[in-house]
């Protein structure tokens, strides 16, 4: 069975305390994921280093930065490097988040330079992609995200693609309360695998976790986890409440 993932994605949200509270309280009331399931903990750079001690031997749990340099080193102030992450013990990295996209203008092309850094430093990047509301009013979503996976992936060796987690993400339901249905999260994510799979052959894109994000709560996780080909959530509010993240934890297949 292909890995399932909780993602968390804290955002820039919570002062150090607090986050330290959060993962203590997630590590003592979670039960220890089983072997196919992980944990992943998207939290900003300052705390990077603080989640990564306190999970340390807590089987199935991984830290994950929200964004790293295209750059490998060098001036370029206030920004983070790929080998900066791999240096103080962060495992993945969220790339291409629709938030990123639009604030600070990261295009498909930038996010193909973000995913070679990142895989060159032995980060699993978890890529984002994900339609806007007129994008899905118009019912071009298919092609929309097809471009997104073609522009900034295809550039990949099997091998390569391999080490990805993809997350769909609509735009139109990043935290606003409205989920895409299972059933439209399912169809996007057998999409997405078909394009894979027309790229990359079926084994390699079966081997792929697609994770969806888009107002993933406790109360609506294990149904969209549920479906064939949804391989887990990356989950924004959602996350930043221990006892809501464990119902999200507890809903993966
Ligand atoms: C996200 O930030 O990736 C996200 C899906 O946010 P939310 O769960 O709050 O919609």
């Amino acid at each position: 069975m292909r890995k399932q993932i909780a993602a968390a994605n804290w955002k820039m949200n919570l002062t150090y305390a607090q986050g330290e509270q959060l993962v203590n309280d997630l590590l003592s009331q979670s039960s220890v994921p089983e072997s196919n399931r992980e944990v992943v903990l998207g939290v900003p750079f300052p705390y990077l280093s603080m989640v990564a001690q306190k999970i340390k031997g807590h089987h199935g749990y991984s830290v994950a930065a929200q964004n790293c340099s295209q750059h490998k080193a060098g001036a370029y102030t206030g920004e983070t490097s790929a080998e900066m992450l791999t240096s103080i013990g962060v495992q993945y990295v969220i790339l291409g988040h629709s938030e990123r996209r639009e604030y600070f203008s990261e295009s498909n092309q930038l996010l193909a330079d973000k995913l070679n850094i990142a895989l060159s430093y032995g980060l699993t990047p978890i890529f984002c992609c994900g339609e806007p509301l007129s994008i899905r009013e118009a019912e071009t979503q298919n092609s929309f995200v097809e471009t997104q996976l073609r522009e900034s992936l295809f550039h990949l060796s099997a091998e390569e693609l391999q080490k990805l987690v993809i997350a769909y993400e609509p735009i139109w339901a990043i935290g606003t309360g409205k989920t895409a249905t299972a059933d439209q999260a399912q169809d996007m994510h057998a999409h997405l695998r078909s394009v894979l799979a027309a790229q990359y052959g079926a084994e390699v894109a079966n081997r792929i976790s697609i994770l969806y994000g888009g107002s993933v709560k406790g109360s609506n996780a294990a149904e969209i986890f549920s479906k064939p080909d949804v391989d887990g959530g990356l989950v924004g509010g959602a996350s930043l409440k221990a006892d809501e993240f464990i119902q999200v934890i507890n809903g993966l297949k």
